[in-house]
């Protein structure tokens, strides 16, 4: 195994960035937007394998293709497209999610917490 020297270590923890695809071979990257970077921005290779993220975006859902296939993608009204089976909540009209046979809420699950 080819052994790295890597430098200047930081936490990552809670910093906010963007996951990017390379336009030259489509791997991703994470991508951090701060003033204080020349372009304004630095991009991340991910040596990470199994890094944890969280989805901090509102112009974000999750479909499914078909059975085997989920996809990430913006919005349905982002996209202009017709979704199949596209429900909202009766209450605050988020987007439903599915789990399962299970069909809830997400923001109405968060607020009963
Ligand atoms: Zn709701």
């Amino acid at each position: 195994m080819k052994k790295s020297k890597y430098k200047n270590e930081r936490s990552a923890d809670g910093v906010n960035g963007i996951l990017i695809f390379s336009m030259f071979d489509n791997k991703p990257l994470f991508r951090i937007y701060d003033k204080k970077y020349e372009d304004g921005f630095k991009d991340f290779e991910i040596f990470h394998d199994d890094v944890s993220i969280t989805i901090n975006d509102p112009l974000a859902s999750f479909y499914d293709i078909d059975e085997e296939t989920s996809i990430l993608d913006h919005p349905s009204q982002v996209l202009g497209i017709e979704v199949e089976q596209t429900e909202f909540c009766m209450k605050c009209n988020a987007l439903l999610m599915v789990h399962g046979d299970e069909i809830y809420c997400p923001r109405c699950v968060e607020e009963e917490k």
